[in-house]
This record gives structure tokens, C-alpha cells and sequence, in this order.
């Protein structure tokens, strides 16, 4: 079958970006996290100029990337529509030296990876591979992950912009885009410059599975407790010793069994115990709340406090500290004021002829933060499959239909009033 230049472009770029190492890193105490991620970013940057892109830009200190495409209709017209992508992969997998490969027509079988270190994928692990036979797919070498999420969101995005930037007959109204770090690790696109970045409707693009968007996102914070015991020799401990590790395991132990990750799926909320480290002297929980409902959110927190309270109760005021973050809110609450933002999102999936599927994700995006800064950001799927893993994978169709569903959402803003 003969391939669009579309697809040879978005496959390239996903060849290329992939072999850039942008991976993140939680705690590194600076932002971005990573000094390398600047290197994709220098990279986007020189490209943008090069297809065309207008007010191409760089900033060196928050390692954001941006690009305008300006409206091509009269006067300038036509409603401005911006599109976001994340230039880390995750910590959870090496993103050093990454060796894509492109497999052709997928047969339906398992996919050797590494020959020399047998490495295969089996369909039989996988049962999200069964979608693509017959499709062309971009693998890793079973060594690091791959990288998709979300250079396929970035590659997509690259290539709807030169394709615009060389057909001038496509009318549209602004285009604005831009790349940011750190996503993988909570960085919120902390440092995107809002005035700058110029559109006051944006979709970000991240997420696996064709056709996938989101409009709902989790409530989330983060729960730091702190125990402070009192260590004395175990021979003489007899009513003295205060075990600052028997309070942080009496705490997990009041947690809600059943309200755990593990146990939850859908609309259900949850409490995670992220860590738990200590020794009698001092102990530390780290957990993070998740829930979709305003209300179960507030009541999840107020039980964090009862909890320590109970603790204090019985072991002391001073022995327990609880702080609680706020990370980032359900961006319904936003987006249900511009319910037409992802009207038009659906309509453009089912335009490129897939039919849109909706799930609340259990989990943030970077639009959730951004859409309570003042910018409503939807989501749409990347396309990548198995992502934070050795086994990621990007079917190039999954990338070249997302250049078609951009286009089609630009086409639409061309003429919102
Ligand atoms: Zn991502």
C-alpha cells in the first residue's frame, strides 16, 4: 500500500526525537529536572524555524519550546487553537541510548526485540498488540523504553505544522504550539508562559490508544506524615521507647482496605501509600489522594487528619506532623464552561473516521494545571501503547491519524465565532 508523505514524515520524526534522551528525573531539586531535555528542545526549536513556523522561541531557564503559525484568513481572523506535547520520558525506564526499529506489517505474532539478549514481546502479554496487525510499528530494542509518550504527540504535532506551513490554500486562524518538560514527574507545565504561548484554547496531546481524549481528570494531593519517636536501648525500652515505626504502621493499617489502587477502577477514588521509611527515632509516609468528586476529595483529606489526630491522642501533640499539597484539580470544573472545545474534538476524531471514546483519566495531565491557570486543555490520545516500559510501542498509522484529526480541529476553529 502506498504511504502518505504525512506518514513517512510523522515515522522519521519519531525515529529521531526517540533517540534523544529527555528522560526526567522527581526530586532533582531543579527545574527543568533534567539538563537534557533542553537538547530535544534546541532541536524542536531549529526545526520549527525551519518548516516556517513564526515567533519561534526558546526559553533557556524553563526549557519550553514555542511557535505560532499566524491566520492565513482575512484580517487575521478565525479563533487561535494551541496544541501541547511533553518532551520527558519517564523515569521508570532507561530513555538511554534508544534504538527504534520499525517493524513492518505486523504479523500478529511475537515480536523479537533483542536477538542477542532474547528479548521478545509475546502477543500473548500483550493482548493490545492484536489491534495492529498488518500495521507498520515503531519498537525499542527490549533495553529502554521508547519514548512515544510523547514524541508520537510531538512528531504528530511537528508534522500537521509543516504540512500547514507548505499549503497555504488550508485557511486557519492562529496556531499555537508549544513543548514542555518535566510532565512525567509533576512539573504542570509550570513554566509555560501563558502570554506568550498567545491561544486562549489548547489541547494537549499525551494519553495511549487512537482516538482517546479526555475531559476529566482526578482531584490530587499529596500527604507527607512525619513521626517522631523516642529510641532507647531495647533492654531498658520498658515504658520508655515510643516506636516512631510501629505509629507509621498503625496509620497504614487505619487506611480504608479496600480504597486503594489495587481495589478501584472507574470513578473510585483512592489513597496510596507511595512510600514508608523510617526507623524508631523518626518515620516518614508519603501518600497521595486521588478522587474525581470535589466532595469525596475533601472528606479524604479531613480522614488524613483524624487519622493523625487519633495518633497525636495517644502517642503526643509533637510526635505526628501531616502536611498535605495541593497537586492539581479535576479540569471539569473548567471545562464544562467551554463544553464546544470538546464538541470540536469529537467531531474532528470522527471526522478522520474513528469513533472518539471518553474515559475519565485516572490521573493528571499537565491541561489540568493549565486549565486552572485560564487555559482549558483537553486531551487527546498520543497513540503509544505500553508506555513507561521496554515493551512501548507507536503504530505510525495511530500517528499519521493524529495529524489528520489536528488538522481537522484547526479547520474548525478557522471558523468558531
Ligand atoms: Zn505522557
Amino acid at each position: 500500500m502506498e504511504k502518505s508523505e504525512i506518514y513517512e514524515q510523522v515515522k522519521i520524526r519519531l525515529l529521531r526525537y526517540s533517540q534523544i534522551d529527555t528522560q526526567s528525573q522527581p526530586y532533582s531539586g531543579h527545574w527543568p529536572t533534567t539538563d537534557k531535555q533542553r537538547n530535544l528542545a534546541h532541536l524542536l526549536r531549529d526545526e520549527m524555524i525551519e518548516i516556517g513556523v513564526s515567533d519561534v522561541y526558546m526559553d533557556e531557564a524553563g526549557c519550553v519550546v514555542y511557535g505560532r503559525i499566524p491566520s492565513n484568513m482575512q484580517g487575521g481572523n478565525g479563533t487561535a487553537v494551541g496544541f501541547i506535547a511533553h518532551m520527558d520520558t519517564a523515569p521508570d525506564a532507561s530513555g538511554f541510548e534508544v534504538k527504534p526499529w520499525v517493524l513492518e506489517s505486523y504479523d500478529g505474532g511475537d515480536i523479537v526485540l533483542n536477538r542477542e539478549k532474547s528479548i521478545v514481546m509475546r502477543a500473548a502479554d500483550y493482548p493490545n498488540l492484536s489491534q495492529y496487525v498488518g500495521q507498520d510499528l515503531i519498537l525499542t530494542d527490549g533495553t529502554t523504553l521508547l519514548g512515544g509518550d510523547d514524541k508520537a504527540s510531538i512528531s504528530a504535532i511537528m508534522t500537521m505544522a509543516e504540512y500547514i506551513c507548505s499549503n497555504s490554500d488550508i485557511r486557519h486562524g492562529d496556531i499555537c504550539l508549544a513543548f514542555t518538560p518535566d510532565e512525567e514527574v509533576g512539573g504542570l507545565a509550570r513554566d509555560l508562559d501563558l502570554d506568550r504561548f498567545g491561544a486562549r484554547c489548547a489541547y494537549t496531546l499525551d494519553g495511549d490508544h487512537l482516538g482517546w481524549y479526555e475531559d476529566e481528570t482526578f482531584y490530587a494531593s499529596e500527604a507527607v506524615f512525619e513521626f517522631f519517636g523516642r529510641s532507647v536501648h531495647t533492654g531498658t525500652a520498658k515504658g520508655i521507647m515510643i516506636n516512631a515505626v510501629d505509629m507509621a504502621a498503625q496509620l497504614m493499617a487505619m487506611l480504608p482496605e479496600k480504597e486503594k489502587p489495587q481495589y478501584t477502577d472507574g470513578i473510585e477514588g483512592f489513597f496510596h501509600v507511595i512510600s514508608c521509611e523510617g526507623d524508631c527515632e523518626k518515620a516518614r509516609v508519603r501518600l497521595i489522594i486521588r478522587d474525581f468528586d470535589a466532595g469525596n476529595f475533601g472528606r479524604r483529606e479531613a480522614l488524613l487528619q483524624e487519622l493523625a489526630d487519633d495518633l497525636r491522642k495517644k502517642y503526643g501533640q509533637e510526635r505526628v506532623e501531616l502536611t498535605i499539597t495541593h497537586q492539581y484539580s479535576n479540569m471539569k470544573e473548567v471545562l464544562k464552561d467551554v463544553p464546544f472545545m470538546t464538541q470540536i474534538l469529537k467531531e474532528s476524531i470522527r471526522q478522520a473516521g474513528i469513533e472518539p471514546v471518553c474515559e475519565p483519566f485516572r490521573g493528571g495531565t499537565d491541561g489540568a494545571a493549565l486549565s486552572f491557570r485560564g487555559l482549558p486543555c483537553p486531551n487527546l490520545s498520543a497513540g503509544y501503547e505500553n508506555a513507561h516500559g521496554r515493551f512501548e510501542y507507536v503504530p505510525i498509522h495511530s500517528m499519521e491519524k493524529n495529524v489528520e484529526i489536528l488538522l481537522n480541529i484547526c479547520e474548525r476553529y478557522a471558523t468558531l465565532r
